[in-house]
């Protein structure tokens, strides 16, 4: 059964205020019927999808943020995560998005910009990078996958864990690792 999708105009206002910086179109712009006709095509394919998941979905948005060119797709991962998950929990078997284990946390990080579910990413050391300091380094991510890892070599191994850079704290800055090269060469 196809969701019918009658609260798609209702959820595009309220997800065009909640991401103002996304690069998303007008609703009533040519480019934005264009745009919002094959988002109503490509929703209507996630069975069981509401104005609820896709509210959390959006939602998820804010504190995982996409690139422009990758809005969508994520919109549409986390939508069916959160379908996926509640009806999981409707058969009464256990949640997919079950964060304190690895299958869980990974299911729910596929739909990560940052990882795509690996866990891991790679950030840089702010120049001037300091003699013998590698100018990149695998840090955990923020999404789900990241912090299961992370909260995994805390418990093996604390002092290891401390060495890790955490992507939280670098995006929370100020930190000695940016996201994003900030010199021309690349480090490998
Ligand atoms: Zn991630």
């Amino acid at each position: 059964m196809k969701a019918s999708l009658e609260f798609l105009p209702i959820f595009l206002r309220e997800h065009l205020a909640r991401h103002p910086r996304a690069g998303l179109p007008a609703i009533e712009s040519k480019e934005g019927g264009v745009v919002y006709a094959s988002w109503r095509k490509l929703l209507g394919q996630i069975e069981g999808l509401d104005y609820d998941a896709l509210t959390i979905a959006s939602e998820r948005l804010i504190v995982e943020p996409a690139s422009d060119k990758k809005h969508f797709t994520a919109l549409a991962a986390f939508a069916a995560e959160v379908v996926l998950a509640k009806e999981a929990a409707k058969r009464g078997g256990k949640p997919r998005q079950d964060l304190s284990t690895h299958e869980g946390s990974k299911a729910a990080s596929l739909g990560c910009e940052r990882c795509h579910g690996g866990g891991l990413v790679t950030v840089f050391r702010r120049p001037p990078v300091p003699e013998r300091c590698p100018p990149a380094v695998a840090a955990h991510c923020v999404c789900a996958m990241g912090r299961w890892m992370r909260r995994r070599l805390e418990a093996q191994d604390p002092v290891l864990a401390r060495r890790v850079v955490d992507l939280d704290l670098v995006l929370r800055g100020p930190s000695d690792w940016v996201v994003d090269p900030e010199f021309e060469r690349a480090p490998y």
